[in-house]
């Protein structure tokens, strides 16, 4: 074992195990489902759109999504990317519709608008998880304590879709957050909160992310084990947010 590894398991000796521990924590969209593209795609036609109409030239990219927007609810990724752009919105209402006319809009009706093109993308064309996160739920211990800790408000719907539900004991999604008013990733109260429905230590618990604002909760939370997933983010990125084990795919753990 290497300096580097051993100084990354100060707190354990399990850091390459981390399927031993009693809880698991997974983030959904980029370490369950490849929904991760989805949204990703929904949210570059959403921005450009809305920049082209207002003349603004510089246009939405992966990065500004790795950046602003991976991982974090989905309003605060809105007025998050508008404030690096330096534009001002009013905030708008939760029912703001997503069609509001040009010049008219708000930073819910641009998120409502992202999540209805999330939710086209889904229904057309179903949800697969990925292959290595089902082998490697299939090799955790039964007695395991499993949740999902997302952002999103559509997690039960990804997670049926993709035949999944039943394998989670508690799903803590942004309905859950928003009425128990725990703040999102990158807070930790949303891992801790799964924590607490599970009845695991989180330091008997690991968190599985692939966003920068994931990692940095779990982090933040205190758990064994923060697996950064890399489907784009980066190695580096996510160590520097505190990720103690980074892979691509979790068939790496097996
Ligand atoms: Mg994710």
């Amino acid at each position: 074992m290497d300096l580097g590894r051993s100084m990354d398991a100060v707190t354990d000796n399990g850091n390459e195990t981390p399927s031993r521990r009693a809880g698991h924590l997974f983030d959904l969209d980029g370490v369950i489902t490849p929904t991760a593209i989805v949204h990703m795609k929904a949210w570059e036609r959403m921005f450009t759109d809305f920049l082209t109409s207002r003349g603004v030239s510089e246009p939405y990219t992966d990065a500004d999504y790795f950046a602003h927007v991976d991982g974090k609810p989905r309003y605060d990724g809105v007025r998050t990317f508008l404030q690096s752009r330096g534009i001002d919105l009013p905030e708008g209402a939760d029912d703001d519709p997503s069609d509001q006319a040009e010049g008219a809009e708000t930073v819910r009706g641009l998120g409502n608008r992202k999540n209805d093109l999330v939710l086209d993308l889904i229904r057309a064309d179903g949800v697969a998880p990925y292959p290595g996160t089902v082998a490697y739920l299939d090799s955790l211990e039964p007695t395991a304590r499993l949740a999902v800790v997302s952002s999103s408000r559509n997690a039960e719907e990804v997670l049926r879709s993709a035949g999944l539900r039943d394998r989670f004991e508690f799903v803590v999604d942004g309905n859950v957050a928003a009425a128990e008013s725990l703040p999102g990733k990158p807070a930790p109260d949303t891992f801790l909160h799964a924590a607490r429905l599970l009845g695991v230590d989180p330091a008997d618990a690991v968190v599985y992310e692939d966003a920068v604002s994931g990692v940095a909760a779990g982090a933040a939370g205190g758990f064994a084990e923060v697996v950064g997933v890399d489907r784009g983010a980066g190695e580096e990125a996510l160590r520097e947010r505190g990720a103690s084990i980074v892979v691509t795919d979790l068939e790496e753990l097996l």
